[in-house]
């Protein structure tokens, strides 16, 4: 009966985000709060390691994990559907009924939306969830050379990099294969430059490794349909044997019908405490949209949903204890870009900065590829 008058902090997806605030709430909050994470899958498969799986290079059940771990933490884990939120009776609707709330803690992604471009979903492949990189790792393995396209269809898209080492990876797997001789790569992004947010040096770097490979760019390029064999440019058609194509992203519905989307549909926040414009409620990670000072948005990440949901579980602990204090976001982050060839580079950089963010890059080298199977380990081991 005791637990009835304990606030009740509910965090909704279990992804990056929602992973490390449910954690962090309820080692710091103990049995002074009831944590609640409500997720409507019942397994988690992390994102980074699906390029891996592109290639061959891991199976699903080494990269996917359940939620049991949140249990033994003494987490509540709710496996259902978010239907509503509805901030003003302080209430989530799910297909299995309302869940109140003193703090909410809204961290449900990005979704994917191939349906937008006319041909994307029967033509072309992509590495963005479990069961479409399973696909386009069977679609690889029968590829006996011919003309690749990877593109962006449009942005915002989760992980600036992410496409490009899908690009690198490729080129890396026909290498092995021998394929590499017959078979041509083309990039195609409506980007002016790879990673146009962290600047002209970070996006020649990586210009600069795709020419290295014999990969061609094409920047500026805006997908409008895809037919058998041909990817529909404004203005260009690109031939392809095998198109791979990162989908149009959209904000979950059930945000778009909150109250709590901006512009877009994204959920616009405080970029230091991660508040909405509701009260008590918070959110982090890919669902949020934060302006930088070079008028871009801070980039779809885990790392920064991992930061944000660190600073957000320290805020609302110091509310339930009466500290007006609040810890501040600082936008730092951190991004392997794995290039292939067992190598990855790492971009670094402070993107609050003004007038625009400082990131540094570092070569592509064994060490760094190293360095990010570390972190794939200690990231399946310690928040799952
Ligand atoms: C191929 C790939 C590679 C990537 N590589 C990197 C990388 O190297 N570094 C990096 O920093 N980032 C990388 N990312 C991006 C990173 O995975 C995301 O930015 C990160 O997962 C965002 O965390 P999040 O908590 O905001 O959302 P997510 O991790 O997407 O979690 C959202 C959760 O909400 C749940 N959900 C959604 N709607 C509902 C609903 N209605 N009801 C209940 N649950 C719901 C979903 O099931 C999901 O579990 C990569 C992404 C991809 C696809």
């Amino acid at each position: 009966m005791a637990e009835i008058n304990l606030p009740r902090v509910v965090v909704l997806g279990g992804g990056i985000g929602g992973q490390v605030a449910a954690t962090r709430l309820k080692q710091k909050l103990r049995t002074d709060a009831r944590v609640t994470l409500v997720e409507r899958s019942a397994t988690f498969t992390f994102a980074p390691s699906l390029l891996w799986l592109m290639v061959g290079k891991r199976q699903p059940r080494t990269i996917t994990r359940d939620y049991s771990g949140f249990l033994k933490r003494g987490v509540e884990v709710a496996h259902v559907s978010v239907t509503g939120i509805d901030t003003a009776a302080s209430e989530v609707q799910t297909e299995s009924g309302p869940i109140g709330y003193d703090y909410l803690v809204v961290a449900l992604g990005a979704s994917l939306d191939p349906g937008r471009i006319p041909g994307l979903a029967e033509h072309t492949f992509h590495p963005y969830d479990l069961p479409s990189a399973e696909r386009l790792r069977d679609a690889l393995a029968a590829f006996r050379g011919g003309k690749v396209v990877v593109a962006i269809a449009s942005m915002p898209y989760k992980c600036p990099a992410a496409p490009y080492e899908t690009a690198m990876l490729i080129d890396g797997f026909l290498r092995d294969r021998g394929l590499r001789e017959s078979s041509q790569i083309e990039m195609y992004t409506p980007e002016p430059l790879p990673l146009p947010v962290a600047g002209p040096f970070a996006g020649h770097s990586v210009a600069a490794e795709l020419a290295s490979r014999g990969i061609g760019f094409h920047p500026r390029a805006t997908l409008e349909a895809v037919q058998p064999g041909s990817v529909q440019f404004t203005g260009e058609s690109a031939p392809f044997d095998l198109a791979v194509v990162i989908p149009p992203h959209r904000p979950p519905e059930v945000i778009a019908n909150s109250g709590l989307a901006g512009p877009g549909g994204w959920i616009p926040v405080d970029r230091s405490t991660l508040r909405t414009r509701a009260s008590n409620v918070y959110a982090i990670g890919d669902n949020t949209a934060i302006p930088l000072e070079n008028g871009l948005l801070l980039p779809k990440a885990g790392v920064f949903a991992h930061g944000e949901a660190e600073v957000v579980a320290e805020n609302i602990t110091r509310r339930i204890r009466g500290d007006l204090l609040e810890a501040a976001f600082d936008g730092h982050g951190t991004c392997f870009l794995e290039t292939g060839g067992g190598k990855s580079g790492l971009a670094r950089g402070d993107f609050f900065a003004s007038p625009v963010p400082t990131v540094a890059m570092h070569r592509p080298g064994r060490a760094w590829h190293a360095a990010k199977i570390a972190f794939e380990q200690y990231w399946l081991r310690r928040w799952l």
